[in-house]
């Protein structure tokens, strides 16, 4: 399932792996015939493209902001320069001072000590937090590296080493080329297969919503610290890259306005994707470059225009291309488009044990939820049997979504009881509600618009599968992969999608969108499917497709609990019915002895 196959209207289109080869020699070539210059700020690109790609998958993926990247880079650039060029250390750090390999290591240890402690107190604030958190350590460290008497203060360090490979010494730029070329290829290469995988599926449903991505089974706070993590860890790399190529540091290009610019160079270059950090990491370095020689002969002096350059550049670029500039330059190289192939002789996953037939799986006994003042649920009380179609119904405000979401785990009920599968749930919480056997949809959908219907689906196998993001990123998880997708496509076929396998999904009608999102809730093998509204927008024929399906899971064995506000498409097809009014049970009963209520005749219709 690892080659992918062609899509039919790609004919004249170039392989993609033709187009990497030509990629790669033209790189392999480049110092060999280019002028010194040019290597030179090829180095500095790819220095800059390295720190830039942890901000693809932090910002453009994950949807988090770090201003403190340059802050990182200086870390690592000012661990190796004490531990190689320090020539009195204390006895504690002799054992790990000389050599730049050691001090690579200990860089890292100390970035990761420094991003999980960060990451900690910012992280699980939303909002500004993270951004304001990354600044502070920005300009906090910039002043440490300018003021410490053992880092040289601001005239910086230097008598750093080159760095020897096999006994050769790297002094010569284009032999340094090599190394950081190599560091960057080796980290693109790592992100982009790491975003191919279930851990990469579970950091880009980031995007999607907090609530969506843990009912999915995801552990939110987690994926947002590892990619956190990440962008910190090449950061490093890049300053310990740069502090051996200069083989002197000082504390300006790790200051605030730095970590800005490589903010820049995610954002103009293409924050989704890996190869946007190399467009903007060349376009902004090879603009400065020129910027710092054409603007002082402009204004007369020199200033930092080129940053007030880049500013307006970027605002031009989102407007006019939200998606950064690397579309742009993919347009110009007609790659064939291909897609994933589903490897039909992978091994089915394992499957739950489904309750048997008519055993009550789920449970909420004299539920009540208040808002303050306002009652939302008085003492509700519902239970859900294996292979019955519950129907949560009532008009608008009745409490309905209040209901569902304290079922759910997304609220937690002021009062009274909620059981499922004999467990004790309220209060707990969504992911962990999700691992118990508890899948659910969104009353205004929520899915991956640019990802692929397969890959959404794909979410919702994220807790069936366990490899982690070492193995994805080295490519070491491709069979448990091939069986995720495997049941992913399946479900996609299940409910009648299998046409639309490799669309965008938000491409699709919003019917199909409410079916996507009930394959991606029926791939973590639930024993019960919670619909909120699922037809609602929903043209006649999409609601009896609708109707057809649900119909069907329920002959399967499987609980299906839906809110839902068109008594239409309910009576048709629910077991039982359950009638909500002002935040309490008014009625329950079989659809038809529903119907006939005087209450809820009263309730719908306001009296007849
Ligand atoms: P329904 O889904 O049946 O239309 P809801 O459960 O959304 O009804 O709302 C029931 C009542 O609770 C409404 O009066 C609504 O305004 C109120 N409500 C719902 N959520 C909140 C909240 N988070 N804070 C305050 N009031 C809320
Ligand atoms: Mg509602």
């Amino acid at each position: 399932m690892s080659t992918p196959t062609s899509l039919p209207a790609s004919a004249g289109r170039l392989p993609p792996t033709a187009v990497l080869a030509v990629f790669l020699i033209a790189l392999a070539v480049a110092p060999q015939v280019l002028p010194e210059f040019y290597v030179t700020l090829l180095n500095y690109v790819g220095l800059a493209a390295l720190v830039a790609l942890g901000l693809v998958l932090l910002t453009g993926v994950g949807g988090l902001t770090s201003f403190g990247q340059a802050a990182f880079v200086g870390l690592g650039a000012y661990t190796t320069a004490v531990l190689t060029a320090v020539p009195e250390l204390p006895a504690a750090l002799q054992l790990l001072a000389g050599s730049p390999w050691t001090s690579l290591a200990v860089g890292l240890v100390l970035t990761a000590i420094v991003a999980i402690v960060l990451g900690s107190v910012t992280l699980k604030l939303s909002g500004h937090f993270l951004p304001l958190g990354t600044m502070a350590w920005g300009i906090s460290l910039y002043f440490l590296f300018g003021n410490l008497e053992v880092l040289g203060g601001h005239s910086g360090m230097s008598g750093i080493p080159p760095i020897q490979i096999f006994g050769h010494e790297l002094v010569d730029i284009r032999d340094y080329y090599y190394l950081v070329w190599i560091f960057l290829l080796v980290a693109l290469f790592t992100t982009r297969n790491l975003l191919d995988s279930r851990e990469g599926r579970a950091i880009r449903a980031l995007k999607g919503g907090m609530v969506m991505a843990e009912s999915m089974g995801v552990n939110t706070a987690r994926a947002r610290m590892v990619i956190f993590l990440i962008a910190a860890l090449h950061a490093c790399a890049a300053g310990w890259l740069y502090a051996h190529l200069q083989r002197f540091v000082n504390p300006t290009p790790f200051g605030l306005h730095i970590g800005i610019e490589y903010l820049f160079m995610a954002v103009i270059g293409g924050a989704g994707q890996v190869w946007g950090a190399l467009v903007g990491a060349g376009v902004i370095t090879v603009l400065k470059q020129w910027l710092q020689d054409i603007l002082p002969k402009l204004f007369g002096s020199a200033g930092n225009y080129e940053v007030i350059v880049f500013g307006v550049l970027m605002v031009i670029v989102l407007q006019r291309a939200r998606e950064g500039l690397w579309p742009l330059f993919a347009s110009l190289v007609p790659v064939r488009k291909t897609h994933k192939v589903i490897d039909a002789a992978a091994a089915p996953l394992p499957k739950n044990t489904q309750p048997p037939t008519g055993e009550v799986i789920l449970e909420a006994r004299q539920v009540t939820r208040k808002f303050g003042g306002l009652v939302a649920n008085n003492n509700m009380s519902l239970s859900v049997k294996a292979g019955e179609i519950l129907a949560l119904i009532g008009p608008n405000g009745a409490g309905k979504s209040t209901m569902f979401n304290q079922l759910s785990g997304v609220d937690t009920p002021t009062s009274g009881e909620i059981l499922f599968r004999g467990k004790a749930v309220a209060g707990h919480s969504a992911r962990e509600i999700a691992h118990l056997g508890m899948s659910r949809t969104f009353q205004h959908v929520r899915l991956l618009p640019r990802m692929t219907v397969l890959e959404n689906v794909a979410i919702g196998a994220h807790m069936r599968g366990e490899r982690g993001v070492l193995p994805a990123a080295w490519r070491m998880d491709r069979e448990e992969e091939a069986r995720l997708l495997r049941e992913a496509a399946a479900q996609v076929e299940r409910v009648g999608l299998g046409a639309h396998m490799y669309e965008e999904a938000g491409s699709l009608a919003l019917g199909q969108q409410r079916i996507l999102e009930i394959a991606r809730a029926l791939c973590s093998d639930p024993c019960l499917l919670l619909l909120d509204e699922p037809a609602a927008g929903l043209r006649l024929k999409e609601k009896q497709a609708l109707a057809e399906l649900l119909r069907r899971l329920r002959d399967e064995g499987m609980a299906v609990l839906l809110v839902e506000h068109d008594m239409d498409f309910v009576m048709g097809l629910v077991d039982r019915v359950v009638v909500m009014e002002f935040g309490e049970k008014i009625a329950e009963g079989l659809p038809e002895e529903v119907q006939r209520d005087p209450a809820v005749l009263e309730a719908y219709l306001g009296g007849v």
